[in-house]
C-alpha cells in the first residue's frame, strides 16, 4: 500500500493518472460489466446516472424510505420528485409488490411520470432484483442499483453493480471497499450512457477538456485514491469478502433465537453491516447502553426513515416496515479482520443484555 500510494504522488499524475484507467478496467471485470466510470463519491455517482437519463421536474423517482440520506437526495437536486417506497422486514431491502402499489398510484394520480427505480442494496445484500425487474419492465422504469454498500455481493454468482440498468458504488472508508478519502463509481453495459457519464464527470466536457456541451460536475476519482484502490480491490477478492462472511456465520451462530440478517437462498452478501432486530425501541436503546458500558461500539442505521426527514417533508409516504425497523435495527462491529474471540465477546454481552 506503502509503494502504490508513493508511486502515485511520485507519478505527478495526481489527476486522472494511469491508475485511474486501470481500476476502472479491473472493477468492470469484477462487476461483470462493461464499462466503470469513477468519480469523486458515491453521491455523484447516482447524479450522474440521473443525469445521463435526463431525469429532470415532473419525473417520479421511488426510493425505498430504508436507505441512506444520499439514495434519495439526488433525486430533487434533478429537479424530479422521490416517492418513497416500504422495504421487506427481514431483508430490509426494496419491497417489490410496495414499489407496485406506489407506482399505480403515481399513475392515478396523473402528476408525475413514473422513471426510475432506486433498488439499494441496503448493509451488503442485494436487492430482489428478479421481482423489482419484473415491476420496472411492466412500467418502463429505468432500475438504478445503488450498490454504495452492496459491493461484492451476488444473486447466484452474479454480481451487484450489474443489476441495475445503470449501477452505482461508494468507497468511502467504511463501504465494503473503502479508499482513504472519498470515492464512488459508475457501472453500465449502454455504451451511450457511459459517453454521456464520463462527459457529465469532467464539467461536460465536449470533444475535448475545454469544449463543455453540457452542464457537468467536477467529480474525479483522485489518481491517489484508485491506487489505493486496486491494492484494496485485490485484498477484498483474495480474502476480506470471504473473512467478513465467515464473520457473519459465527454471528448468526452464536446469536441463535435472535432475530438475525437474513440472506435469500442464492444471495451472497457484502456484509457492510451485520444488523440484528429488537423487539422494539426499549429493547434496542437498552442493548446499545449495555454494549457501550461492555466497551463494545454498535450503530443504529438508520434511527429516521426517509419520509419522515425534515428535508422531504412534508411526504404522505407510509412505510409502516420501515418505520417500525427504524425503531428497532442495531448493527453490531463488522469487518474482515474482527477475530473469532470478538466475535464471542460481543455475542455474550448481547445476549447476557437481553436475557
Ligand atoms: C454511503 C452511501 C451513499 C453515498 O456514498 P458517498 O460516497 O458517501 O457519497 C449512497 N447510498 C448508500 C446506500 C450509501 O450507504
Amino acid at each position: 500500500m506503502d509503494k502504490a500510494i508513493l508511486d502515485a504522488v511520485a507519478s505527478g499524475a495526481y489527476i486522472m493518472g494511469a491508475p485511474v484507467k486501470e481500476l476502472e478496467r479491473l472493477l468492470a471485470e469484477y462487476a461483470g460489466v462493461k464499462h466503470c466510470i469513477t468519480c469523486a463519491n458515491g453521491t455523484d455517482a447516482l447524479t450522474l446516472a440521473l443525469k445521463a437519463w435526463g431525469i429532470g421536474p415532473g419525473d417520479a423517482v421511488f426510493v425505498p424510505d430504508f436507505t441512506f440520506f444520499s439514495s434519495a437526495e439526488v433525486v430533487p437536486l434533478e429537479g424530479a420528485t422521490p416517492v418513497f417506497v416500504d422495504v421487506c422486514e427481514d431483508t430490509f431491502n426494496l419491497d417489490a409488490a410496495d414499489l407496485e402499489r406506489a407506482v399505480k398510484e403515481v399513475l392515478a394520480e396523473g402528476r408525475l411520470r413514473p422513471r426510475v427505480v432506486v433498488a439499494v442494496d441496503l448493509f451488503g445484500l442485494p436487492a430482489d432484483y428478479p421481482a423489482i425487474r419484473a415491476v420496472a419492465d411492466k412500467y418502463g422504469l429505468f432500475v438504478l442499483e445503488d450498490g454504495a454498500q452492496g459491493f461484492g455481493g451476488s444473486i447466484e454468482g452474479k454480481r451487484a453493480c450489474s443489476f441495475g440498468d445503470i449501477s452505482t458504488t461508494s468507497f468511502f472508508p467504511a463501504k465494503p471497499v473503502g479508499c482513504y478519502g472519498d470515492g464512488g463509481a459508475v457501472f453500465t453495459d449502454n455504451d451511450q450512457w457511459a459517453a454521456l457519464i464520463e462527459s457529465y464527470r469532467v464539467h461536460g466536457k465536449g470533444a475535448f477538456k475545454y469544449d463543455n456541451v453540457r452542464i457537468g460536475l467536477n467529480s474525479r476519482l483522485d489518481t491517489v485514491q484508485a491506487a489505493v484502490l486496486q491494492v484494496k480491490l485485490k485484498a477484498f477478492e483474495e480474502y476480506e469478502l470471504d473473512a467478513v462472511n465467515v464473520a457473519a456465520d459465527r454471528y448468526t451462530e452464536r446469536l441463535q433465537g435472535l432475530a438475525t440478517p437474513v440472506v435469500p437462498q442464492g444471495f451472497r452478501s457484502s456484509w457492510a453491516q451485520y444488523t440484528l432486530r429488537l423487539a422494539g425501541p426499549g429493547q434496542r436503546d437498552a442493548l446499545q447502553a449495555s454494549l457501550k458500558a461492555a466497551g463494545i461500539p454498535s450503530m443504529v442505521y438508520y434511527p429516521k426513515p426517509m419520509h419522515l426527514q425534515t428535508a422531504f417533508a412534508p411526504s404522505r409516504a407510509i412505510c409502516p416496515v420501515a418505520t417500525s425497523l427504524c425503531g428497532r435495527v442495531l448493527s453490531l462491529p463488522m469487518h474482515p479482520y474482527i477475530t473469532e474471540e470478538d466475535i464471542n465477546t460481543v455475542c455474550s454481552a448481547v445476549i447476557n443484555a437481553i436475557k
